[in-house]
């Protein structure tokens, strides 16, 4: 979904999307810049609501906030789980454009749900697809698929954004390499600003202290892959 309004916005940054009368959510910019816009994948109510919005139609837009990516050396590994390659988009776009050589590792249940690959073909980057049932690429997960790259060169940072089971096994991936990761995680979003708790991990606030965290926060979440609080704020297994 695009706008056109601007939005000066990192790579990783979100905003809160409010469909009036239903609610309000966390979306990542996708698109920064003079025709800003999300990419979402139709969930419940909200994003449902969101999907029947016809042009001209009014929500709501609030932020950009939180912390977002940082583009750190030249030899770059994104890995992007379904959805999760929203974030990630205009970052490997960024990434290229400053002349880093950039390997994608795009990962979904199926070849119909592979977010943004011709997108990120199109900016430089070295397209890597897997699916879950194998209708293309190489066949299992994108965390599978990330440990054969990961073999055949070295990274100067890996960027991750997906299911958080997946994060998980990255890092792992990750710190027996010793590369440097950055990773966007999800929790329930209620303000934006560091204030309702309800995306506290392990002492932290998605909201204003993430989405993006690197390798040593990452590290010592314990509930990483494991946990987090529903939006009754009760701990729930991940
Ligand atoms: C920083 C961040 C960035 C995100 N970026 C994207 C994106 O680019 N594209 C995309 O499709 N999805 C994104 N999400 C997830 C998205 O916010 C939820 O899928 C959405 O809120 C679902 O709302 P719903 O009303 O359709 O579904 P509901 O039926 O209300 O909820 C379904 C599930 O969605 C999650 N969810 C619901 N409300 C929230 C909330 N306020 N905050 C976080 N999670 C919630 C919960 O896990 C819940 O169980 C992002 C989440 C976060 C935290």
């Amino acid at each position: 979904m695009r706008f056109k309004e601007p939005l000066i916005a990192t790579a990783g940054q979100f905003v809160m999307v409010w469909v009036p009368g239903v609610d309000e959510f966390p979306m990542s910019v996708s698109y920064t810049g003079d025709r800003c816009g999300i990419t979402y994948q139709i969930i419940g109510e909200g994003t449902k609501a969101l999907a029947y919005k016809k042009p001209g139609e009014k929500i709501g837009l609030r932020g950009p906030y939180g912390k977002g990516f940082s583009i750190r050396g030249k030899k770059l590994l994104f890995v992007g789980g379904g959805v999760g390659m929203a974030p990630l988009a205009p970052l490997v776009e960024m990434a290229a454009a400053k002349g880093a050589s950039v390997d994608l590792v795009l990962g979904a249940k199926t070849r119909g749900d592979l977010l943004f690959e011709s997108r990120s073909a199109v900016a430089g980057a070295r397209v890597h697809l897997s699916t879950d049932d194998g209708s293309i690429g190489f066949k299992g997960l994108a965390t599978e698929l990330a440990q054969i790259v990961v073999g055949k060169q070295s990274y100067d940072c890996m960027y991750a954004c997906g299911p958080e089971k997946m994060l998980a096994k990255l890092l792992t991936i990750a710190t027996e390499k010793g590369i440097p990761m950055q990773a966007s995680l999800e929790r329930i979003i209620k303000c934006g600003i560091g204030i309702c708790d309800s995306c506290a991990i392990d002492g932290k606030h998605v909201c204003r202290d993430g989405p993006v965290f690197s390798e040593g926060d990452l590290r010592r979440f314990t509930e990483l892959g494991k946990s987090k609080l529903d939006a009754a704020g009760r701990k729930i297994p991940i």
